[in-house]
């Protein structure tokens, strides 16, 4: 048996994200320093900054809920599971990175087809750039919603710690896909996910639309009727224009759109269905009475409105403080009471939403001359 130490350092990813997170920013400043030689304007300093917020208030969050979700698989696996699995051994390794990257891509796929699902999903598509930075803004809670969707590993007899090791390398792999500056990559387009594959994932042209779910592996989207290969420029985004730089509203906005649509639902099996129906179905007595225009890619409006250079400052300083906050509390957090890391997190989460404030332009200014926004993400096989 391991000491209680040991288990607390083995139910965690933070050694490792640490490790990452100065390879993520060096990345960043090469994709950067590209996109400048090229001449290619691949970055805008509010959309990354809420972009990278996302990021920090989901490790904020996570702080909370993925001990308990990581406690939860660990309990079923020690008494539940039906095989047992050598951690030592590298092949336990392989298959279960290879059966998670399976159920991550189903856990994906209804995300993006479920309408309470998409709400935990929704952030990290809400960016109309496409970089690396993108691949930092996380749905806060999407691991834990998607916790069931994992825990047959664990009835497998997935050791906790390949659990958590795995399903971080998978997100780790899935950082350097998010770019515009590689092109097609020879012999793996198909095989693993790759810039070129992704884009066509985040993008909204019809074509594209729920298309290439997989994380690591491509073959799950060949599999079951997915794949697509990118053929035509991107346009990134949400078909519902998210038009907002507040991270933490970002997290919010879609779930407060459906329980606005369920509370005008006159039937009462619609106002609970609705949370299950296909992403953007809406009840029929609603869309009479709050039709939104069909979606047209050649209406898309690209928002980059900010208050202008003097708040985009000081929405940087508040950035920075919100990250020295965030890094107090994820490096103090086996010391700190749980008072003061509530006190930190709303520290983080305040210190967001000012940012946020800093950087969005009065309604006069952007907001109102946005176009009137469609519902997201209506399947091809519907359409
Ligand atoms: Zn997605």
């Amino acid at each position: 048996m391991s000491s209680s130490g040991e288990n607390e350092s083995m139910l965690d990813n933070n050694a490792l994200v640490a490790a990452a997170t100065p390879v993520f920013f060096a990345l960043i400043a090469l994709e950067l320093w590209v996109a400048r030689r090229r001449r290619v304007p691949a970055y805008a300093l509010a959309d990354s900054l809420a972009s990278i917020g996302c990021g920090v208030w989901t490790v904020t969050v996570e702080v909370f809920t993925k001990a308990a979700a990581v406690l939860l698989f660990a309990f079923i696996e020690q008494r539940y599971a039906l095989l047992h699995f050598d951690a030592g051994n590298w092949l336990t390794w392989v298959m279960f990175f290879v059966l998670l990257d399976f159920l991550y891509y189903w856990a994906h796929r209804w995300s993006h087809e479920i309408n309470f699902l998409w709400g935990v999903h929704s952030p990290h598509h809400q960016s109309e750039e496409y970089n690396l930075s993108t691949a930092l803004r996380q749905g806060a809670f999407q691991d834990t919603v998607h916790m069931p969707i994992f825990l047959p590993l664990a009835l497998l007899g997935c050791p906790v710690e390949v659990f958590i090791t795995v399903l971080t390398f998978s997100k780790f792999y899935q950082f350097w896909i998010h770019t515009r500056m590689i092109a097609k990559v020879p012999l793996i387009e198909g095989i693993l996910n790759t810039p070129s594959a992704h884009r066509a994932h985040h993008a909204v042209n019809d074509i594209y639309l729920d298309r290439n779910y997989g994380a690591t592996l491509m073959i799950w989207d060949r599999l079951f009727g997915t794949w697509v290969d990118e053929t035509e420029p991107c346009v990134y985004g949400v078909r519902k224009p998210f038009h907002s730089w507040n991270p933490v509203w970002a997290q919010f906005s879609w779930f407060a759109d459906v329980w606005r649509d369920a509370g005008r639902a006159r039937r009462p099996v619609d106002r609970l269905a609705i949370w299950w129906r296909r992403t953007g179905w809406r009840p029929a007595d609603v869309v009479q009475s709050d039709p939104q225009a069909p979606f047209v890619l050649a209406d898309v409006k690209h928002f980059s409105a900010t208050r202008g250079r003097k708040w985009a400052v000081a929405a940087v300083a508040l950035f920075v403080l919100a990250a020295i906050l965030n890094n107090i509390l994820l490096t103090q957090v086996s010391t700190l009471s749980l008072t003061l890391k509530i006190a930190l997190a709303a520290g983080v989460t305040l210190t967001l939403v000012a940012m946020a404030a800093a950087l969005q332009p009065r309604a006069k200014q952007g907001k109102q001359a946005q176009p009137v926004p469609a519902a997201i993400s209506t399947s091809r096989r519907e359409t």
